[in-house]
Formats: structure tokens, C-alpha cells, sequence
């Protein structure tokens, strides 16, 4: 069969392979635990049900603008004004199919063949594959003194005639870390003086711990919103807790944006109107499940902390924000995969590889599940991987004999 370059050039993803593996256990009844999934347990907004009912009622489910509906702009508009402090006008915002879409059509919009696009590493494992799909290079940078914080240095290192933007995300998925202000304001700048364009990637920037603020990006712009090369990237997934939903943004110059709407109407054209509908009602609606899944999360975080820093050889890292823990497991495996793949063969946890976010030895552990879950999903990992534990353990009824150490 002939397959394309690029077709080709797009790897399986382990990620996914492990979800689906997974959602078999649970379907046959295994007693999974999940510490693999990016999504939070709590139901989408009540202003997000009601808000879209009334139109799913009535039947008469159509068509959108391609770049989203007047009253979704309206939204993401007052979303901006309200995060921000910054005004746009309709014609620089776009609602895509998840924040997914709008980094790839913003990707598609900006990269020719063999540009380059840096990102620091560990990074959202989409980030390589969207750049690919797009006919350009991935260029992960890992920060040279070894932590989850990149320096300027380590990103001015890595450019060359061919860079075109730079990714960032913050706080970070999978490492958890915020990025400082200062690290912000000098990539703003620094993509500014050089003509990059900048995408910033904030779906998890109002879930940040430990009274950290926001870093708003816009603070260190000085470019007119029209020659801005900024792009800035957000969603009702993560905050809201609506994942399924698959609304996300783009904030951009309006000339990009006319872009981005060009490609996206050949792709998807607009996204589906009854999500919008949820969308806008969770946006406009009351705020205080943002502050209580923030509040769980900080929780849950502090509680999978104890006990992976009481877990012997496990160096977690204490995450700022989001809902990930990146933990190095490599006193056990170096291979995150072969890792991964064991913890879900014999103690049914399901946890994601480093491997797929640019680091090997590493696990990615989600803090989403219950407090009950995290600690019995360390417990089995614990047993499964520590020579010092007992060689027997009891999932419910079921005994396990450990019997590959
Ligand atoms: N960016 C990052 C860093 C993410 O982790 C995710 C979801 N895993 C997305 C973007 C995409 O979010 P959405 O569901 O809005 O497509």
C-alpha cells in the first residue's frame, strides 16, 4: 500500500494504545485504576447543560460561521476582557473543535515545509505529531540544567534561519511546572524582536496551586495586536471539566485569524452548535466549579506528593499547576513503556510513559481520579515494583502473587 510521507512520518501512540487497552479491563469488569487520563471526573457546568438543552430540544441543529458564532466570539471576547484585561475584536478570535484544532490550523497557517518550531521538552505529546502533520520539524528543547524550567538560553540555543514559533504551556502538561514571569516576558520579547510567531498554549491557566498567579503574556507585548505574531490558546476542557464538549480557541491578529478560518472551513468548517451552546453557557455562567476542581486538584496533588516522596527511589516533581504528576521511575525501568505496560498487566494502574512527552524513565501519573484511587493506584504500583514489599496482594477478592521481580 502507498501511504504518504506524512501519513507515514506520524507514529502510534502508545498514550492512546494504553487508554484503549485500558478501557477493554474496565469493560470486562478489571479493577482498573486510572492515573492515565488529562481529563477532570467532575460533570460539565449546570449553565453548560441548560444553556444547550433548549436548542437540542427544538431540533433545529445547523450549520456555524466557520470561525464560531456571534454569541461564542461574544464569550471568548468577555473570557479575555475577564482574564486578560485585554480587548479583541470578533474578527481575532476563532472557536475550533478543542484547543487541538486551533493549534493545528494556527500551525497550518504559519509553517512551510522544513520550518521549525521549538517547545520546551517534556511537552504535549500532540505537539511534535501537529508540527509533522504540518510538513514541519519539531525541535523539543530540553532545558540544559536538567529541570522542567527552561532558561532563555536554552531556547535562544536552538534557533536558527528556520525557526518559526515557539510553543509554550504553561502550567505545564506533563511536568506540572508554571513558567516564571520573567521566562514569559523574555520569550515574549525575544519572539517579538525576532518576528516569531508565539503560541501560547494556556488550557490548564487558571488551574494553578499554592496561590501561584497567572502570568498574563499580553503584559509584555508591545507589538499592535495587528503585526502581533501572539497566538494564545485556551479552552472549556480542562477548566470546565468538558472535555467531550471539543471547544477551544484562538486568539490572534485578525489577518491570521482570516487564515486559520480558511483552512478550518475546508477541515471541520464550524464547530458543532450545540457545543458552542455549552461552551458560552459555561463561560458566562457562575465560576465556582473552576475554583472547586482547582481546589481538588491541589488536593489530590498534595496527596499523590506524600506519597511518591515516601515511595524509595521515586523523584517526583512537585507540580504548580494542572492535573499531572511527572515522576522518575528510572531506578526501576529506564524504558517508560515496558513500565507502563507492566503496572497495567499485573496491577491494572493505568499511568502514561515519559517516553510519549520527550522523556524516558519517567511516568505520568493523573491527579483527575479520586483521593481513593491515587492512593490505592501508588499502593499497587508500590507493591508491583519495590523488592521490599509483600509478595502478595489483594485487589478486593482477587489475590496477586508477585512473581516478575
Ligand atoms: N494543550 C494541552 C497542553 C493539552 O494537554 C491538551 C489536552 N490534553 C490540549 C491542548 C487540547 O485540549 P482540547 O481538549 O481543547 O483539544
Amino acid at each position: 500500500m502507498s501511504i504518504s510521507l506524512i501519513g507515514k512520518s506520524i507514529g502510534e501512540s502508545a498514550t492512546l494504545l494504553l487508554n484503549e487497552t485500558a478501557s477493554i479491563l474496565k469493560a470486562k469488569g478489571e479493577p482498573l485504576i486510572h492515573l492515565g487520563g488529562g481529563e477532570p471526573k467532575s460533570p460539565a457546568p449546570i449553565d453548560a447543560i441548560t444553556n444547550m438543552s433548549g436548542l437540542l430540544n427544538s431540533g433545529e441543529i445547523r450549520y456555524t460561521p466557520v470561525d464560531g458564532t456571534v454569541e461564542m466570539k461574544r464569550a471568548i471576547i468577555r473570557y479575555m476582557e475577564e482574564y486578560y484585561n485585554k480587548k479583541v475584536e470578533p474578527e481575532n478570535v476563532i472557536a475550533s473543535n478543542g484547543a487541538k484544532q486551533a493549534i493545528m490550523v494556527a500551525m497550518q497557517s504559519i509553517i512551510n515545509p522544513q520550518d521549525e518550531v521549538i517547545f520546551p521538552s517534556p511537552y504535549w505529546c500532540s505537539y511534535p505529531e501537529i508540527i509533522k502533520l504540518c510538513g514541519g520539524i519539531p525541535v523539543p528543547v530540553r532545558p540544559e540544567d536538567g529541570s522542567f524550567h527552561p532558561r532563555m538560553q536554552d531556547i535562544i540555543q536552538n534557533v536558527t534561519s528556520y525557526t518559526k514559533a515557539i510553543i509554550l504551556n504553561s502550567p505545564n502538561n506533563p511536568t506540572g511546572v508554571m513558567y516564571s514571569e520573567q521566562f514569559i516576558s523574555d520569550v515574549v520579547q525575544f519572539c517579538e524582536k525576532e518576528g516569531l510567531y508565539l503560541i501560547m498554549d494556556e488550557i490548564y491557566h487558571r488551574l494553578l496551586f499554592d496561590g501561584k498567579k497567572r502570568v498574563n503574556c499580553y503584559d509584555f507585548a508591545s507589538e499592535n495586536d495587528e503585526n502581533s505574531k501572539l497566538i494564545v490558546v485556551n479552552g472549556v476542557s480542562k477548566q470546565y471539566a468538558m472535555t467531550g464538549f471539543r471547544i477551544g480557541w484562538a486568539v490572534a491578529s485578525k489577518k491570521l485569524i482570516q487564515v486559520m478560518s480558511n483552512i478550518q472551513g475546508h477541515q471541520t468548517a464550524g464547530p458543532p452548535v450545540l457545543m458552542q451552546k455549552a461552551a458560552i453557557g459555561a463561560i458566562n455562567g457562575v465560576q465556582s466549579g473552576v475554583e472547586s476542581l482547582r481546589l481538588t486538584l491541589e488536593n489530590n496533588r498534595n496527596v499523590m506528593m506524600d506519597r511518591l516522596n515516601a515511595f524509595e527511589g521515586v523523584k517526583p516533581t512537585k507540580p504548580d499547576g494542572a492535573f499531572y504528576v511527572f515522576a522518575d521511575f528510572s531506578v526501576y525501568d529506564k524504558d517508560s513503556c515496558r513500565l507502563s505496560k507492566l503496572l497495567l498487566d499485573k496491577v491494572r494502574v493505568l499511568t502514561m510513559p515519559g517516553k510519549e512527552f520527550g522523556l524516558d524513565g519517567y511516568l505520568r501519573l493523573s491527579t483527575c481520579g479520586s483521593i481513593k484511587d491515587i492512593i490505592e493506584g501508588i499502593e499497587r504500583i508500590k507493591w508491583a515494583l519495590d523488592p521490599n514489599s509483600p509478595n502478595e496482594l489483594f485487589i478486593g477478592e482477587r489475590k496477586l502473587v508477585r512473581d516478575w521481580l
